[in-house]
């Protein structure tokens, strides 16, 4: 899928295989979409990686993602792995890899909704002081620029062009296609326990922990609870959201409507659509697939509202799960002695992963974390409410 060079030094894109990990070996548990990245990224520094999934690659959360992935965040670190990761998708598509398509990103408020418009203006500001390529429009000026969208009740949108959108099971499946093929051993089917001090894994009915140098727990939702059995505890909370793909074929813009709380975005099959946070927690073992009652109506009335041309005959609708931290940022790093993490992306993991999954693997490899993500930052037992991660912030 992604070429090998007999010689040992490997390009995909500006991706360069070195050896500055040889001699380390690395579980990472989870092949998400940020533990296929980690272990690909270990995997071409010529670290020995393993790569541990309790069921399929991509069975996860990223396997029920939408795929809208963009770099308009209005806060600067946010902004850079945003812009890191956008960079990456367009460099490692392709059609021996995965689709990614350009595609402009809007969001926006509506007439009377003051406090969001105060905030889309206030977001487009801090973007263009990250450098992040952002304009704030009227509606009249989007309706100008988009046709299909009704606008005359929008107030005020920043429309950024660092987006696009992808297909994250094809991104997975891809990254952890490159992580063997760059040496990384998958064991799917391989639910494991893990073990510190030193670290390793227990792989169930083995009785024993393997040991490894580092152990990378990308686990998604279930993060919590295999690091908890471990006596490590981290504040984080599995919630469930909701998405749509209706057949009515639409081409741009992904857009979100931050007074509705809806998104849409093109799909090869008509339009993908989503909202719907749960704000209570959701256990990871025993949560419900299905979209709940009223979702598809409430979202298609949002979008019939918004694209006047809009008359699918077919929907399908489903469920998955997100996590969210108390303060809304992600938990990326060394927790413990060679036990590191990711996790906590508050709706925003698929998007970040080309560039989260490579820091991860620099800082098992050595470098210096993110700070705004050390999970070290909190003790592990805060209470807090889960929030919507589709909100705007421009404070930060
Ligand atoms: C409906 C929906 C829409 C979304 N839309 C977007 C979007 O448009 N853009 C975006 O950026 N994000 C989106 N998200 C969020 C995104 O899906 C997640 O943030 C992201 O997929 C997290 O990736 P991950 O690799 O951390 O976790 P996951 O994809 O959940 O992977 C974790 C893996 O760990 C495995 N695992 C768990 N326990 C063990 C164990 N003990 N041993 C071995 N393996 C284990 C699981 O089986 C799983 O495969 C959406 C989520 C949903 C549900």
């Amino acid at each position: 899928m992604i070429e090998d060079d007999p010689a040992g030094e490997v390009a995909i894109g500006a991706d360069v295989f070195v050896d500055d990990g040889a001699g380390l070996s690395v579980a990472v548990v989870g092949a998400g979409a940020v533990g296929a990245t980690c272990a690909y990224d270990l995997a071409r520094r010529g670290t020995e990686v393993t790569l541990f999934e309790r069921g399929s690659v991509g069975s996860g959360s990223s396997g029920r993602a939408a795929g809208v992935c963009y770099d308009a965040f209005a806060d600067r670190v946010d902004a850079e792995i945003g812009r890191e990761s956008i960079e990456r998708f367009r460099r490692l598509s392709g059609d021996d890899t995965f689709p990614f398509t350009e595609c402009p990103y809007v969001w926006f408020a509506r007439e009377g909704d003051d406090d969001v418009a105060r905030e889309v203006s206030a977001s487009v500001e801090r973007m263009q002081s990250h450098g992040i390529v952002a304009v704030e429009m009227d509606g009249e000026l989007l309706g100008d620029r988009f046709e299909a969208l009704r606008t005359d009740d929008v107030a005020v949108a920043g429309v950024s062009g660092g987006a696009g959108y992808t297909d994250p099971g094809r991104y997975t499946a891809c990254l952890a296609a490159a992580a063997s093929g760059a040496g990384a051993t998958i064991r799917t089917d391989t639910a494991v326990e893990l073990s510190t001090d030193p670290p390793g894994v227990i792989v169930p009915g083995s009785g024993e922990s393997e040991p490894f140098d580092a152990v990378v727990v990308t686990a998604g939702s279930h993060t919590k609870r295999l690091i908890a059995d471990a006596g490590i505890p981290i504040p984080m909370k599995p919630y469930r959201v909701q998405a749509l793909v209706a057949d009515e074929p639409y081409t741009e813009p992904m857009c979100f409507d931050a007074s509705a709380d809806v998104y849409v975005r093109p799909h090869p099959d008509g339009l993908l659509a989503g909202d719907g946070t749960e704000r209570v927690e959701a256990d990871p073992d025993s949560w419900n697939r299905d979209a709940s009652a009223g979702f598809a109506e409430s979202v298609l009335a949002e979008v019939s509202h918004r694209f006047p041309a809009f008359d699918p005959s077919t929907v399908r609708a489903w469920a998955g799960l997100c996590t969210a931290t108390p303060d809304g940022n992600p938990l990326v790093g060394e927790i413990e002695d060679g036990v590191f993490l990711a996790t906590g992306f508050q709706g925003h993991g698929f998007m970040r992963a080309p560039a989260i999954g490579d820091r991860l693997a620099r800082q098992v490899l050595g470098e210096i974390g993110i700070d705004a993500f050390d999970p070290c930052r909190f003790d592990g037992d805060e209470s807090f409410d889960i929030v919507p991660g589709m909100t705007i912030e421009s404070d930060s």
